[in-house]
């Protein structure tokens, strides 16, 4: 395993952190002993840093993190962090007991990364208001936390203003081999970084969609260099070669995977990949842009919407939607991104009225008022929205 530095504690953290969030299971619920083989067999190789929150498993994946390390003493052998849901949290008491109850769940005194979940600039400005600000200066001043900091799935502005707003500690972002112009994106890593926060990276194999059949073109490419590598290994050792990525977080349910992430991890170092591998990474990366539907860079220049659509996320679930198999999941994350599930407002494609604000500011020239109506129809619908606003009832459930 690699370790690398956090720059604000100087803790040595594993650039493989894991991910709590998709747990094996049986059924709806975690296949207790399963997991507890995985999660104690990755920490036995190397892996310090466990990343949970509380909407995971719908609220087991605290209680099941709390059990496994308590009852196999390994608190203390790991950097433990969970996660602050703005969604459920109308006013500043309920911060406090949120965390005394993830306090109590996840079995610890003290959580050592602790962060605000899922922010955007609506989120953000929501939380001020509550005095977010006060309540993590006085979390951390207790001990009750060590550092602090945010996970974010929003604009590339917003982000920046994020991390000007308050002495943060960390934070998380989306990044990968398609994403590097989405949300954060890289301007947004290398901002974060230059302000000496150690960068969380999540989503590095988009959900797990990335190390799926690939597109001809893109497979073709891998193919056909003298490197010869998986495509899991292309992807993870092309994030672990930015320098600003102080851990990689991966959702591993499977004994096979953690092996293989395990054995990657070990070459995962800072600026290790040449200009020749580098550029096969490019091109693997634009010929799945090729075969996206929607031709977005993500640059965000169509941005703000002034009836609120978030514009390039919108595009960025419809080309998942699209271009990989897991379709429900990716409607999932659709609604739950913008549906208003973890944000404050909602900010899907059925809010645009076509007014045309956005096309004359976009370089790619996308129809974006008519591609909106493709993205609602894919995305959205009657039956779908029901069902996601039981999924969104069921992430508020205080367990
Ligand atoms: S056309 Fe739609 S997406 Fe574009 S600015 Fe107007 S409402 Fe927003
Ligand atoms: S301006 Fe065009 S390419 Fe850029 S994010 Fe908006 S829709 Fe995508």
């Amino acid at each position: 395993m690699q370790f690398r530095t956090d720059p604000k504690t100087g803790n040595s953290i594993s650039i493989l952190g894991y991910g709590a969030m998709r747990l094996p299971s049986k059924g709806l619920k975690i296949d207790f002993e399963e997991a507890k083989k995985q999660l104690i067999f990755s920490i036995e190789n190397g892996i310090n840093y466990i990343d949970t929150a509380w909407p995971y498993h719908n609220g087991e994946s605290e209680i099941f993190l709390g059990k496994v390390l308590s009852e196999n003493n390994l608190r203390s052998k790991v950097f433990l962090a969970d996660k602050l849901p703005p969604w459920v949290i109308n006013k500043r008491e309920d911060m406090d007991s949120i965390l005394a109850k993830q306090l109590s769940k996840l079995q610890t005194s003290y959580i050592d990364y602790y962060l605000v979940h899922s922010l955007d600039g609506t989120s953000w400005d929501a939380m001020k208001a509550l005095q977010i600000k006060s309540f993590l200066k006085e979390i951390k001043a207790k001990g009750l936390v060590k550092n602090v900091g945010f996970s974010f799935h929003g604009i590339r502005d917003d982000f920046q203003r994020i991390v000007d707003e308050f002495d943060w500690d960390f934070c998380q972002i989306q990044y990968n081999i398609l994403d590097e112009q989405n949300q954060a994106g890289k301007t947004g890593l290398e901002y974060a970084a230059g302000k000496g926060l150690g960068v969380i990276v999540m989503e590095p194999l988009r959900g797990g969609n990335l190390a799926a059949e690939m597109p001809k073109e893109a497979a073709t490419i891998y193919d056909s260099s003298s490197i010869k590598r998986s495509n899991v290994e292309w992807a993870l050792r092309w994030i672990w070669n930015h320098p600003e990525v102080l851990c990689v977080l991966s959702g591993m349910n499977n004994m096979e995977h953690i092996k293989e992430n395990l054995v990657i991890a070990e070459k995962g170092l800072p600026n290790s990949l040449s200009d020749s591998e580098l550029d096969i990474v490019q091109r693997v990366g634009d010929s799945y842009r090729k075969a996206m539907k929607v031709n977005c860079t993500g640059c965000q220049y169509c941005m703000p919407c002034p009836f609120g659509v978030n514009i390039p996320s919108c595009f960025e679930h419809y080309n998942t939607y699209q271009m990989f198999g897991k379709k429900f999941m990716a409607k999932a994350f659709y609604h739950v991104q913008l549906g208003g599930i973890v944000g404050e407002n909602e900010s899907m494609a059925s809010l645009c009225t076509a007014c045309g604000k956005c096309v004359s500011r976009c370089p790619q020239n996308i129809d974006i008022p008519k591609e909106m109506q493709n993205v609602k129809k894919s995305m959205e619908g009657f039956f779908t929205n029901q069902l996601m606003k039981i999924i969104g009832r069921m992430m508020r459930k205080q367990s």
